[in-house]
């Protein structure tokens, strides 16, 4: 009998475990309570225009297999931006610099193809709409693992499960297992000392069209309300022609204190300081807007390795860029895959 590993999440961390165990006889399922998968490798699709609005472009890693895999699909709907990152500062100067990005890789149909592809080359089976709420440990000879999702349905029969949802919503489910052991807890505590970054991401659709010599720009002191603001018209397929639409990730204190403002109030500050940002009056008028709150956006530290380890050898492993203490979709994918070495192990 193959072995049965369980994935909570479909993001790059999950990919990556994916992708190691698909060279292998493991049986894998993959569950995740959004309706597509990706996580915070995220496109939405509105009013003609396709956007990134979590992660904007993946750039490639230590480890070659991530260039390997991107390269792997073709150059079939890939993009590599070309425009440089400029910076700005917390007085609004705009100025050349720090686009220290050898590769900004994206796709025409938006960065979640990342794992769409991966995911799709593999026989892992996906199962969306499902949020895992608990999950258990059966006593007896085969100590199989079970999960349990919000509406009371059981997945049993897992050798093996792999947790990569953000530190916070893992230490949640970590909390919500009856399994008494003392690795758990030590797990549990790993993934409770990792701390996020909350973003608010606004975006802002002109029907008009601007030429600047950068891509995006970013607050590298990390001072000014607007954090990080880009161009989609950079991306090949995502804004029509003689339209624009900013992604305007803004800072960790600005995101907090407007984090439940309705999207149009708060687009309509944020469209404010993008207008002052850019010295142009003609951004303080969006004609559509959209946002996502991002409340565990980036992890600001890693986890303890040896603890969030702990119970590997009873079956139960966590991916993902907290694990590795740096919010980069390489970096999580990265870290999947030497989860899926060791479960291959
Ligand atoms: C605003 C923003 C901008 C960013 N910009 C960049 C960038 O430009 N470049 C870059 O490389 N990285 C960027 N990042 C970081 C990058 O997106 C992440 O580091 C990476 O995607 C993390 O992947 P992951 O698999 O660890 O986690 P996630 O992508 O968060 O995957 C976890 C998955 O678990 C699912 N899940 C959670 N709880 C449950 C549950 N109970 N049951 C079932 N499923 C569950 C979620 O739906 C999600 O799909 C950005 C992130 C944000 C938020």
């Amino acid at each position: 009998m193959p072995d049965r590993v369980a994935i909570v999440g479909t993001g790059a961390a999950a990919c990556g475990v994916a992708d190691v165990l698909d060279d292998t006889t493991h049986e894998v399922t993959l569950f995740d309570k959004a309706r597509g998968v990706s996580g915070r490798a995220a496109t939405r699709r509105k009013h003609g225009c396709r956007y990134d609005h979590g992660a904007n472009y993946a750039k490639p890693g230590d480890d070659d297999r991530f260039t390997e895999v991107l390269e792997s699909f073709g150059d079939d709907g890939m993009h590599d931006i070309e425009e440089p990152i400029w910076v700005h500062d917390v007085d609004g100067h705009v100025q050349e610099g720090r686009d220290s990005d050898e590769h900004k890789w994206t796709y025409e149909a938006g960065i979640t193809q990342f794992a769409k592809r991966v995911l799709d080359a593999t026989d892992a089976t996906v199962t969306l709409e499902t949020r895992i709420e608990e999950f258990d440990r059966e006593h007896g000879d085969d100590h199989s693992w079970s999960l349990v999702d919000v509406d009371g349905t059981r997945y049993d029969g897992f050798d093996a499960v792999v947790l990569t949802p953000p530190a916070p919503q893992t230490t949640e489910l970590l909390a919500a297992t009856d399994w008494t052991d003392d690795r758990l807890e030590r797990v549990r505590d790993a993934a409770a000392a990792v701390d996020y970054r909350t973003i608010r991401t606004i975006v802002l659709h002109y029907d008009f069209h601007e030429e600047y010599p950068w891509y995006a720009l970013l607050d590298p002191e990390q001072e000014h309300p607007v954090g990080w603001l880009a161009r989609e018209e950079c991306k090949p397929g995502h804004v029509p022609d003689s339209e624009s639409l900013l992604i305007a990730q803004m800072s960790p204190d600005w995101s907090v204190a407007h984090y439940d403002d309705d999207t149009e109030s708060a687009a309509s500050d944020a469209a404010e300081l993008v207008a002052d940002l850019l010295d142009d009056d003609r951004y303080r008028n969006p004609d559509w807007v959209d946002s996502q709150g991002w409340r565990y956006a980036l992890p600001e530290n890693a986890a303890d390795d040896a603890d969030v380890r702990a119970a590997e050898d009873a079956g139960l492993y966590c991916a993902g860029d907290w694990v590795v203490g740096e919010g980069r979709v390489h970096r999580a994918f990265e870290n999947g895959r030497r989860v899926g070495q060791r479960l291959v192990e």
